[in-house]
């Protein structure tokens, strides 16, 4: 069984317990972080757990969100425009109805109530579940469960609406999301079952569930589980990373302000942003746009992906750099995204879910091989997306020593 995502990579941790100068409280909470998630990943190999076997998805091309085209119709400027936008609608209507598929959003968010067990986290609190309506700040304080819950949907939406995927495995699986996990525990991870939140400490980070980027990073950490079992290493790691950087972005994008859906020139490329705490130097945990200039702190040293295959870096932590060579591909992404134009979802998007989706992506796909498959299912962008990963090193030559 492959190690696990956790959004804030090991290596800022260890930088953070390491530079030494971050509180001292900080520190020792970043530490018993590290060997939980050590402990956790040893006890993940040691019992194995089945990850289901690649499945073919069927992919819908890119549909504009019928809430748009509803604000259009009502706010359209010509009549031509109102026109073209209901004529959208009923086709989108006729598309859904066409695909046959069925929402199975089935949402549970629980209280961990601080257990580490993350085999069987504890189920006898609920907090709030499909259906529900959003709990009180007294049961709720820190507002993690209700930005879990709101959080799942808008991921859940997000792959149902543009790529007609119903929940995490295409089947409906049901999204548990366990809040308030462990006690200090610095981190956000998908562990091949549940979406698990530790809580946020003020001092370094500054919590995991009010990022919607975050939330749809983990969640598609179990789409890909489900559609191309990128082994977590190497270069298939960093593309197994990308692909939910990739998607995280583009359900924060669609979604953080719904009235508001970004083109790829509004947004900012940034994943995590909002998870330093006040007072550290970090604009967020990653920039998709330009990989390596997300932070620069004393607490937690300087963010190290590079943006391009030159700076590709053969590293024996983080499971051989997936977090940071993740960088040259995210940038491919944004590249590609920004040639097209317009909303990533509608450009770029659907040509990197069919690479996903398209059952030839193997364990160990190196970059090359996932870049060949974009912009063999890129139709009439081919060119484009050519030109976005050779900016970023495509065609990948194997590096000679001196190099
Ligand atoms: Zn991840």
């Amino acid at each position: 069984m492959a190690p696990f995502c956790c959004i804030v990579p090991e290596y800022v941790l260890r930088a953070i317990v390491e530079r030494g100068v971050a509180p001292q409280n900080t520190i020792n909470a970043c530490h018993s972080t590290i060997e939980k998630i050590r402990q956790i990943q040893d006890a993940r190999i040691q019992h194995g757990q089945r990850t289901e076997s690649a499945q073919q998805q069927q992919v819908a091309e890119g549909i504009i969100p019928s809430f748009i085209h509803e604000t259009i119709a009502q706010h359209a400027a010509t009549a031509e425009q109102r026109e073209t936008s209901l004529r959208t609608l009923e086709y989108n209507t006729k598309l859904r109805a066409a695909a046959g598929t069925l929402r199975h959003l089935k949402r549970t968010v629980y209280d961990a109530q601080n257990s580490w067990d993350f085999k069987n986290p504890p189920k006898d609190k609920v907090m709030i579940k499909e259906g529900g309506v959003l709990i009180s700040e007294e049961e709720d304080p820190t507002g993690n469960a209700n930005e879990c819950y709101i959080g799942f949907k808008k991921t859940y939406d997000f792959y149902f609406d543009f790529f007609k995927r119903d929940s995490i495995d295409g089947r409906g699986l049901k999204l548990d999301g366990f809040v308030h996990f462990g006690e200090g525990f610095r981190n956000a991870m998908w562990d091949g079952r549940n979406l698990i939140f530790g809580d946020g400490d003020g001092v370094v980070f500054d919590g995991f569930t009010d990022e919607l980027d975050i939330i749809a990073h983990e969640f598609t950490h179990g789409v890909v589980q489900y559609t191309s079992p990128l082994n977590y290493t190497l270069q298939s790691g960093a593309l197994n990373e990308s692909l939910a950087d990739v998607f995280g972005i583009m359900v924060k994008q669609w979604a953080e302000d719904p009235e508001r859906p970004q083109t790829v020139d509004q947004a900012n490329w940034l994943i995590g942003e909002g998870i330093w705490a006040e007072g550290i130097n970090g604009r967020a945990l990653r920039d998709m746009r330009h990989p390596g200039t997300a932070y620069n702190d004393r607490f937690v040293g300087k963010d190290p992906q590079p943006a391009h295959w030159d700076d590709f870096q053969e590293l024996d932590v983080d499971n051989g750099g997936v977090h940071i060579n993740s960088g040259i591909p995210n940038r491919a992404f944004y590249l590609a995204a920004y040639m097209i134009g317009g909303y990533a979802w509608e450009g770029a998007g659907p040509i990197w879910y069919k690479a996903l989706t398209s059952g030839k992506l193997g364990e160990n796909a190196t970059f090359k091989e996932f870049a060949d498959l974009t912009i063999e299912n890129a139709s009439e962008h081919a060119g484009k997306i050519k030109e976005a990963w050779t900016r970023v090193g495509y065609p990948f030559p194997v590096k000679r020593a001196g190099q």
